[in-house]
């Protein structure tokens, strides 16, 4: 190892959470790398979460795909790709474009998503491409497309710097966004914030919490239509959205037994909520994960909305997201129902509009297979050809054994990932080898609309590829070569940011079209910016100036009737709640690698409040054995009072083939929002007992 001439540090972003933080990667020329945080990022001015912190230590050659494989032995780029594009194409020729599908990752980089969402919805003419996003924040961005016409998140992060009140809803900011959640705590602690959090667990969050209301699995829409209705009677209705009098009459319909809480409870929030002029409504998974996850987005909206609390300085409602780049994803079109650049898919216009800047043969006309529904399709048959980048499906999708069924079922399945041996990977028919953080260079958006840059910093590992040029190369055999012929990332996003500039002559709020003719220069020195960033419009808070992307320019209330999750039944008579843990990501493929990380929570777990623990003669640190009609579960037992009785909660992280491993989405069913398609990840009804070995 040389370390006579130490490398200059690369500014790059982390690839975790949605906080999107900026990260100084030290190479070593050994191989590894140092890191610490970047204090010129204005995500996290130079903090790190532990996460960030231990990334040097996860990017090592453990467990790596190295080379392309075909049925399990090693194979040549090209014949892979050959392959690859063969079988598509003879898959569409067959049966049709409906006929495959790609199924994607908010890990990808925004150049990679964007040239996958070209491939399939332009070239194949299909939209059956969704995102593991979907899991995400897919009512978040249903519920924003409701109110205000587009995709759009009002605000910034400085805004909870600013707010006099900080509602947290559904959101475990101190583990699942550590950086926003130190930056609310210092502003807490200088300013006075009130922070109030509204999640039936008592999280690490509650630490800092003036008010913590752990209110009934699902009763968030109740508890918002309580506020709205108390808003309205406090005379805190100062504007004039549409459908304001149905969604009134909606929310003052409401009764409030089902959130469970005492009414003092609710009435300290009520008062806090109304009394704070400057008020943010930080909302996460708890929110999305729903079966109502569209409607409980907009009853928080609604309250924002009435009073016009909404794109100005300290106040506003904020959608954060789980992945690094679930925002790059939704402006590149990476969903199902949506197009490129915040278009419209069902809109002929906006088709005309996208198709005629790529010169496409076909355009998709109608919304693909969102998530649960694709992983249906390639059950029974519908979907022949199917293409997993950087996602583990497998394991993480809800009713997970019924998906790994189904993608060992299929005729054809592509995965392109870092790691050899995800639960996914084992089940591929082509493996190809795709660059890992460190060695890949785009962008990424964070949560507030910040777009960064990651940038290599480390060789890739074996004969690793980019996924942008992994999909070009497969769009190329497929006979579509010039629309896919970029040297580097730099032109995708240059071609991205032209495409911006059409949409947003059509009403798209997405608008990066000063970087229409950026120069590969440019791009590698390119700051962190906001969104919109035109000489049209500069980056910051949207609507403030009172509006929107509709077409009366007015936002939409949406009258809200609360509805609770299906009930559970005496065969499963637990609500299993899931979430992260602060030091895992995911399923753990990087992560995993860190010794530190794994320290924290070494294991999968069940916490269980004591009175459950106590019926069900389950002693702490002894095994339960968790079950649903879809699987079980073998999992430690963590007795504790931060989950109620009846509402258990297990981590989402660990992955194996057998129930001793401790994958949790074999219990969760499949059931979705109906508007955005988001599973329902937080209420799946299991039953609990000791575990006793046959
Ligand atoms: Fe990475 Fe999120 Fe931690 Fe920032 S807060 S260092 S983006 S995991």
């Amino acid at each position: 190892m040389n370390m006579q001439h130490p490398r200059p540090a690369v500014r790059t972003t982390c690839p975790y959470c949605g906080v999107g933080c900026g990260v100084l990667a030290t190479p070593d020329g050994a191989g590894g790398l140092s890191v610490a945080g970047d204090p010129r990022h204005p995500a996290n001015k130079g903090r790190l979460c532990v996460k960030g912190s231990a990334l040097g230590e996860t990017t090592g050659l453990d467990g790596r795909l190295l080379a392309p494989q075909i049925d399990g032995q090693e194979a040549g780029w090209d014949q892979a790709l050959d392959l690859v594009a063969r079988r598509f194409s003879d898959t569409i020729a067959r049966h049709g474009p409906d006929a495959v599908a790609f199924y994607v990752s908010g890990q990808l980089l925004t150049e990679d998503y964007y040239v996958a969402n070209k491939l399939m919805k332009g070239f194949i003419g299909s939209a059956n491409i969704d995102t593991n996003s979907r899991l995400c924040m897919a009512s978040s961005v249903a519920g924003h497309r409701r109110a205000f016409g587009t995709d759009t998140v009002p605000g910034l992060y400085e805004d909870l710097e600013e707010a006099d009140c900080v509602v947290l809803v559904g959101s475990n900011l101190a583990w699942c966004h550590p950086v926003l959640y130190q930056r609310l705590a210092a502003a807490r602690e200088a300013r006075g914030t009130r922070v109030v959090v509204i999640d039936p667990r008592r999280t690490a969050t509650c630490d800092i919490a003036d008010l913590h209301l752990a209110l009934a699995p699902g009763s968030d829409a109740t508890l918002f239509n309580l506020l709205l209705a108390e808003i309205e009677r406090r005379g805190l209705v100062t504007e004039s959205p549409e459908s304001l009098a149905e969604a009134l009459a909606a929310a003052r319909a409401t009764l409030p037994s089902a959130t469970g809480l005492p009414h003092s409870t609710i009435r300290q929030f009520l008062d806090l909520w109304c009394g704070s002029e400057r008020v943010v409504t930080v909302y996460s998974q708890g929110v999305n994960q729903s079966d109502s996850g569209t409607d409980k987005v907009n009853a928080i909206l609604n309250c924002h909305l009435a009073t016009g609390r909404i794109g100005r300085p300290g106040a506003g409602p904020f959608s954060v997201t789980g992945q690094p780049n679930a925002m790059g994803g939704r402006e590149v079109g990476g969903l199902a129902n949506m197009l490129a650049c915040h278009l419209d898919i069902e809109n002929a216009a906006h088709r005309d509009a996208v198709q005629g800047f790529w010169g496409s043969p076909r355009m998709a006309d109608t919304p693909g297979l969102k998530a649960v529904d694709m992983f249906r399709a390639v059950e029974d048959g519908r979907i022949k050809a199917l293409w997993i980048i950087c996602t583990n499906p497998a394991v993480s999708m809800p009713e997970a054994d019924r998906v790994a069924r189904a993608i060992k079922g299929c005729d054809f399945v592509v995965v392109s990932d870092m790691i050899a041996r995800t639960d996914t990977a084992r089940l591929a028919h082509v493996l190809l080898p795709a660059t890992g953080w460190g060695e890949k260079d785009g962008t990424v958006t964070n949560s507030e609309r910040r777009i960064s840059r990651q940038r290599r910093v480390l060789a890739p590992a074996g004969q690793a590829r980019d996924d942008w040029r992994i999909i070009a190369d497969v769009a190329a055999r497929m006979g579509w070569g010039s629309a896919f012929a970029w040297d580097s990332p730099a032109q995708v996003f240059a071609e991205h940011a032209a495409l911006s500039g059409v949409a947003v002559a059509l009403g798209s709020d997405f608008d990066i079209s000063d970087h229409a003719g950026i120069t590969r220069q440019d791009y590698d020195a390119l700051e962190p910016f906001l969104w919109p960033q035109s000489s049209r419009r500069k980056g910051g808070r949207f609507f403030g100036d009172g509006r929107f992307h509709t077409p009366s320019g007015k936002a939409r209330m949406v009258p809200v009737v609360p509805r609770l999750p299906q009930p559970v039944s005496e065969a499963h008579p637990f609500r299993l709640n899931t979430g992260r843990v602060r030091d895992h990501w995911h399923t753990m493929t990087r992560t995993g690698l860190s010794p530190r990380l794994s320290r924290h929570l070494a294991e999968p777990f069940l916490e269980l409040h004591p009175a459950d623990a106590a019926r069900l003669d389950l002693a702490p640190a002894s095994l339960a054995e968790v079950s649903s009609p879809l699987g079980r579960a073998i999992l430690r037992v963590l007795v504790t009072d931060r989950v109620a009785p009846g509402h258990p909660f297990a981590p989402i992280h660990w992955t194996g083939e057998t129930a001793a491993s401790g994958r949790i989405d074999v219990l969760v069913p499949g059931a979705a929002d109906p508007v955005s398609g988001q599973p329902a990840s937080k209420s799946a009804a299991v039953a609990i007992r000791p575990f006793k070995a046959a």
